[in-house]
């Protein structure tokens, strides 16, 4: 049996530094609040709750202290609001991320309709959503665009969620572009996704069956596991080495893993021991 793991696996910069900010400033600060998951890796997260990191889910709860911005950014209104109430805000906020976001109120500023590709309910969407005013619409695919929304406005603008593919953004501006007179895009899809997903496609084709490592709400992951899928292999998600089930590698001679920009690389190293250590 041989195992491959697909290049670019793994922790990307965005993540390792959205891990470092928090250590450091878990060593100088009591409390230290987070909206949510601070990465998608339930690990990764409760080693960083054991060491102080508390998560909620609303800034109410939050009395004094500081507010962490997770990797995946946080809407203007809540920065503003954690502001308002004293707390000390940590950004650790993607670069990238960022990035979006400035496209994205550059756009309502220059008075553009902007289409968002992306997860509606995906933290990074709603904190792109949140520079975007009142005229914009949230699509996952060409499926779901309101044409309708296109016809009334001849400046239209697009975004992507940073873990988007790049044929969804190519699909919805070509599908865009008849209803405009100008069509400003903006490729905000990070190259450090293009570079693993095109990894695990190349891989997945050379593979007798795909394991998908991450969070199973990680939206990068989710990406993963659908270009793994489209080159007809078999493919699992796993979020961690207990949720293998060995019988799917069962007669399977090439196997090959992939793992998501929140996965460590202690994870995918489990995974591979477990294989190795069943299959031999
Ligand atoms: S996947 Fe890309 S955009 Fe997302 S945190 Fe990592 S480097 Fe940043």
């Amino acid at each position: 049996m041989k195992i491959e793991i697909a290049s670019h696996s793994g922790f990307c910069f965005g993540v390792k530094r959205a891990i470092k900010i928090v250590e450091d400033s878990l060593k100088n600060e009591q409390n230290i609040y987070c909206l949510g998951p601070i990465i998608h890796n339930p690990q990764v997260v409760k080693g960083l709750m054991d060491r102080g990191l508390k998560i909620v889910k609303d800034i109410s709860i939050i009395k004094k202290g500081a507010l962490v911005i997770s990797a995946h950014g946080l809407e203007p209104k809540l920065i503003k609001k954690a502001a308002e109430k004293g707390l000390k805000i940590i950004d650790a906020t993607c670069p990238l991320v960022k990035k979006a976001q400035k496209y994205a109120e550059q756009l309502k500023n220059d008075k553009y309709h902007i289409i968002i590709i992306g997860d509606k309910n995906h933290a990074e969407t709603k904190g792109i959503v949140g520079f975007c005013g009142t005229n914009f619409q949230v699509i996952g695919n060409k499926s779901e665009i309101d044409i309708k929304k296109l016809q009334n406005d001849k400046k239209i603008g697009i975004v992507s969620q940073t873990t988007q593919g790049i044929w969804n953004l190519r699909e919805i501006s070509t599908i865009a572009l008849p209803y405009s007179d100008e069509l400003r895009i903006y490729n905000t899809i990070c190259e450090t996704t293009l570079k693993k997903q095109t990894a695990a496609r190349q891989l997945a084709k050379r593979s007798d069956v795909m394991i998908v490592i991450g969070g199973y709400n990680s939206a990068n992951t989710k990406r993963l596991v659908e270009v793994s899928k489209e080159t007809g292999v078999k493919t699992y998600h796993i979020e961690m080495v207990r949720d293998i089930n060995l019988a799917w590698l069962k007669g399977k001679e090439k196997i090959g893993i992939s793992a998501g920009a929140s996965t460590s690389p202690e994870s995918i190293k489990n995974v591979v021991s477990k294989i190795r250590d069943t299959h031999g």
